[in-house]
């Protein structure tokens, strides 16, 4: 799945991965890569947009600003110099991070605004939660409620854990190890690997397994492995942050500072054998389809008959394996490591998963050790952390009853309009690619063609049915339950035809999406508003928004992973070997281009993890900008505060990124996050584009205009 951003908050409640969209990747609990994305719009006038477009904003009376505020703006540095500074300078000064948020930003502010809309929703529906006629806004209002309920979690106390603890006291031999391993994966996933449901990567129309590299607790295995003076203080604090939770369970202190040293040698065991998140995105290194003998083969350590049984898998279900060498390690950990260690390091994953479900005290612990991570000050309000749970086990529920309430089928018509304008805009530009041969030409217009929209939300709704939340249950009892549900649902997969109506991100979800197997773009509700797309605004400035988001996710399937795969969604070859070698050459052009941006000083964006970013971002801006040309034919051409429309249309897409970040979470955002820094997704592709020069009148050698033979030319 190719977002167009992450979500960099803390999640405190950590939602099971929705991996139905994409190759598996369960979520840390410190990060959770939630994305961001959109849909589009400018069309208000020029494409006949219905006057009841009325975005989510709009309808909650939340206050509206103009499109292109002027106090934003910072004039005394040039725009030819520095445009994101130049477009946002005044926004970055007025708007210091709010204390419980690693960064502020577009993304974060709507975000927010969703979740107070989603506020008013839940508290109406815990209202009427024992007497609602629909047994999923019963259970809505329960699984809130009983989140909500800190007395009687703060009664339970660490109680929760004690049965579950005792299932790990009871391992005794090796035997039971893997039983246990097994166990816990048919129940929540997670523990050790990830398997899950995927399509076939060369065969779309299959849904097969996928087992994926997982087991560590820090966001990456550079954290595990990299000997730097700030590496090393975050491994110490996670350290005591083991030591600190384990003690809260239950555990003497001595046994706890013994345990976290085990808990950190297995795991840097686990990270050395983890590809780098550069590796992780190559395709053909991701695919590699195994038997259930070949799996037998490459782990012989695991029963993996009990393991397909508890899997509910048949038989002969094919396993596509991320990466062998991951698989090969845990078969060695399984023969060499001691029970009593695996027992350590299964304790350790169940109060880890456990604690943000728990009292305060471990809600505290988690927190703290979060702060290392990511410099927030303080801790989001109960209610809001209930509500980001809502929307991680329960979001096609509450994002029904969000859309019901805040999403028009007027916006959704106008939104898939947008999208048509930019697909027919990228149609013509593929005409005009002369780097390419004609063959190649017609590959890319059957893909471009066979592109599935999705707005706003799902067409069939996730059913609830068999997840089993109850009034009576605790908080964690239900969480428990939820991710059971999910887990479960997920597997089911296996083996069924693929189901096309499935989403991978919630309505409310400020965000978008490209997926290579479906060749979907895909534009939640939550995308669909200020500053993305604004009712009120001119073409200007919404093609600069949402414009350039639809042309973003669209240039997803043509960047350095998506163009690997064809029309129908399979990874196969389809531009010819001379094409193939100009694509790289200049998506190489992209990729040095990145690797020379630093922030914080000195720390590098990495150009190989944001090189289909960064190509969607430049593809999608280029797209967007002949898009509005073609709208503003024949049209007056007013300037508005002095800019022309063109101008608009980059002040539009640079304050989509604005953002403040803390160090912590910035440095942490350049190791796992494939999306480079806000400054660079706007002054990168914008110092590659001639039409940017041209609008603002900048000249050769300013620092907005890279010299002719650094440009990338691509889409
Ligand atoms: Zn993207």
């Amino acid at each position: 799945m190719h977002s167009l951003f992450t979500t960099p908050t803390v999640m405190i409640f950590e939602p099971s991965s929705r991996r139905s969209a994409a190759p598996a990747r369960k979520t840390v609990p410190y990060v959770t890569p939630a994305v961001i994305a959109a849909t589009l719009t400018c069309a208000f006038a020029a494409v006949g947009v219905s006057a009841a477009w009325t975005p989510a904003v709009a309808q909650q009376g939340i206050k509206q600003v103009a499109p292109i505020d002027t106090t934003n703006l910072n004039r005394s540095v040039a725009a030819c110099t520095d445009f994101y500074q130049f477009a946002n300078g005044g926004w970055l000064t007025r708007n210091p991070i709010p204390a419980a948020y690693p960064q502020w930003g577009s993304f974060m502010e709507l975000r927010d605004n969703a979740l107070d809309a989603a506020h008013s929703i839940l508290d109406s529906i815990v209202t009427v939660r024992t007497t609602a006629s629909d047994p999923t806004v019963r259970k809505l209002g329960n699984f809130y409620a009983s989140c909500m309920d800190t007395t009687r979690i703060e009664q339970l106390g660490a109680t929760p854990l004690k049965k579950p603890l005792a299932e790990i006291a009871a391992i005794r031999n090796a035997h039971d190890v893997t039983n246990y391993l097994i166990a816990s994966q048919a129940r929540a996933g997670g523990l050790l690997f990830n398997f899950g449901s995927i399509q076939d990567s060369k065969n779309s129309t299959e849904m097969i397994a996928g087992l994926y590299q997982g087991g560590l607790s820090l966001p990456d295995r550079d954290y595990y492995l990299k000997a730097d003076e700030k590496s090393v203080g975050i491994r110490d604090a996670y350290v005591k942050h083991v030591v600190k939770l384990l003690t809260l369970a239950g555990e003497s202190s001595a046994h706890a500072t013994a345990d976290a040293k085990t808990v950190l040698r297995l795991e840097t065991t686990l990270a050395a054998a983890s590809l780098t998140r550069v590796e992780e995105r190559d395709p053909e290194l991701t695919y590699n389809r195994k038997t259930p003998a070949q799996l037998a083969a490459m782990a012989p350590s695991l029963d993996w008959k009990a393991f397909y049984t508890a899997m509910r898998l048949a038989p002969n279900t094919p396993v596509t394996v991320q990466a062998p060498k991951f698989l090969t390690a845990i078969d060695s950990m399984l023969k060499a490591t001691p029970v009593a260690d695996w027992k350590t390091y299964f304790r350790w994953n169940k109060v880890r998963d456990a604690a943000p479900a728990l009292s305060k005290a471990f809600v505290d612990e988690d927190f703290a050790f979060n702060q290392v991570l990511t410099g927030a000050k303080e801790q989001l309000p109960r209610y809001k952390k209930c509500l980001q749970a809502v929307d991680g086990y329960m979001g096609e529920a509450s994002g029904k009853a969000y859309v019901d309430k805040y999403f028009t089928p007027a916006a959704k018509a106008s939104a898939l309009q947008m999208v048509h304008n930019l697909q027919e805009a990228f149609r013509q530009r593929l005409a005009t690619r002369t780097w390419m041969s004609d063959s190649t030409r017609v590959g890319a217009y059957a893909k471009l063609n066979a592109f599935m929209d999705k707005i706003g939300y799902p067409d069939k709704w996730q059913d609830y049915t068999l997840l089993d939340v109850r009034p009576a249950n605790s908080w964690y009892e239900n969480v428990s339950a939820a991710k059971y549900f999910s887990n479960d649902d997920d597997l089911k997969k296996v083996g069924k035809p693929v189901d096309r109506t499935k989403w991978g991100m919630t309505p409310p979800t400020v965000n978008a999406y490209y997926n290579s197997s479906m060749n979907e773009i895909v534009f939640p509700a939550g995308i669909l508003q200020p500053p993305f797309f604004d009712p009120r605004a001119d073409d200007a400035v919404n093609y600069g928004g949402i414009g350039a988001v639809i042309g973003h996710e669209m240039t997803h399937g043509f960047d350095d992973q998506g163009a690997q795969y064809d029309a129908q969604g399979n990874l196969q070859q389809w531009f010819t070997a001379a094409d193939l070698k100009s694509f790289k050459d200049r998506t190489a052009v992209v990729a040095n281009q990145f690797d020379a941006y630093t922030i914080l000083d000195s720390a590098h964006v990495n150009g190989k993890l944001t090189l289909g970013e960064n190509i969607a971002d430049f593809g999608g801006l280029t797209i967007a900008y002949a898009a509005l040309e073609k709208a503003l034919e024949g049209k007056p051409r007013p300037l508005v505060d002095g800019f022309t429309p063109e101008q608009r249309f980059f002040l539009a897409w640079a304050q989509v990124w604005r953002n403040n970040t803390r160090p912590e979470a910035a440095r942490m955002r350049l190791t796992v996050d494939p999306h480079s820094p806000g400054l660079w997704r706007t002054n990168g592709p914008l110092s590659n584009m001639p039409e940017f020069a041209k609008a603002w009148g900048c000249k050769a050698g300013d620092p907005m205009v890279r010299p002719p033979e650094l440009q990338a030319v691509i889409w």
